[in-house]
């Protein structure tokens, strides 16, 4: 196109008002801020304070497993297409880093949880099995930081505005919508973990003892008093020691504990032998590190903790 034509064309589309100032885009998808998240129960997160502004897309899906994933060719073209990246931290997500150098991305990479006393993640079932696994996994080793903050309902309100501000510093134009979104997301946060603590006060506290199959809940048992035990320690990573089961098993008999679970991205052979040989009913699944699919009982974060507090909270009471 000559350039006289390209002008007088333009003039023309500024005439229709198309190409006018603080008009509409021509898509809207396309003005979108595109953000890639981590994992699934951190995409919900971004949605909730991103709202219409931000296309935001998940690496991990629902019901996958974080710990263990490996990055795909279009997770490299996710990253590498993204403004802003947004990850857990804490040992997470062990193979963000190689993944975002491969896709050469410029985006900031911004941790979630930055801010949050982290804890140390549980000690094994077993101490002295310790050094005699297949050892190699760093970030998961004995005094590591525990990675699963998201399960204190508490730790949400550090997300939302480490979130939030990490919008804000990629979209400053959309300041006010991300604080907005991000204030009644909090008051909704702020609820429920009212909710929650209401749910764990009716159970005794001698009946606040749990089996799961991956140390997932060490944040929620700190924070409304329910002891878990995990056979398989932190990581979904680790293999459980026979002498392991076997002491889980005596202390499941011994203690009259009713609660046992099985996780939604976790292998659950494990969980339903130790039901089977003391005789307890598995509990259902809990959502520890993913949500569930659309229409499954954790569709988003809120779902995903009123299942959890509703599937403990029978079984503890052995109902
Ligand atoms: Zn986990």
């Amino acid at each position: 196109m000559a350039q006289a034509t390209r002008r007088l064309f333009s003039a023309v589309l500024v005439g229709l008002g198309i190409l006018g100032a603080g008009l509409a885009p021509v898509s809207a998808e396309d003005a979108k801020l595109p953000v890639v998240a981590s994992f699934s129960i951190l995409g919900d997160f971004v949605s909730r304070v991103g709202g219409d502004r931000v296309a935001v897309t998940t690496l991990v899906g629902p019901n996958g497993d974080a710990h263990v994933y490996e990055p795909t060719p279009a997770d490299a073209r996710s990253v590498a297409g993204a403004k802003l990246v947004i990850v857990n931290g804490l040992g997470f997500e062990g193979w963000l880093k190689k993944l975002a150098k491969a896709s050469g991305t410029r985006a900031p990479i911004v941790e979630a949880t930055k801010g949050i006393q982290p804890r140390e993640m549980a000690e094994e079932p077993d101490e002295h099995e310790k050094g005699h696994g297949k050892g190699g996994h760093d970030h998961h080793d004995h005094g590591a930081a525990d990675p699963h903050a998201w399960q204190s309902v508490g730790n949400v309100k550090t997300y939302v505005a480490n979130i939030r501000d990490a919008l804000v510093a990629a979209d400053p134009a959309g300041k006010a919508v991300y604080e907005a979104n991000a204030a009644s997301y909090t008051a909704e946060i702020e609820a429920l973990e009212a909710e929650v603590k209401a749910a764990v006060a009716k159970i005794p506290a001698d009946k606040r003892r749990v089996i799961t199959n991956h140390d997932a809940f060490g944040y929620f048992a700190a924070a409304y008093g329910i002891t878990f035990l995990a056979p398989q320690g932190m990581s979904t990573e680790g293999e459980a020691t026979p002498k392991a089961v076997a002491k889980l098993i005596r202390q499941i008999k011994a203690e009259k504990i009713t609660a046992v679970f099985i996780e939604n991205m976790s292998d659950e052979r494990l969980v339903k032998r130790i039901a089977q040989e003391t005789g307890v009913t598995p509990g259902g699944t809990l959502y520890a590190d993913a949500l569930s699919a659309k229409g499954g009982p954790a569709p988003t974060y809120v779902d995903m903790v009123r299942h959890n507090v509703s599937a403990l909270t029978k079984a503890m009471a052995g109902m």
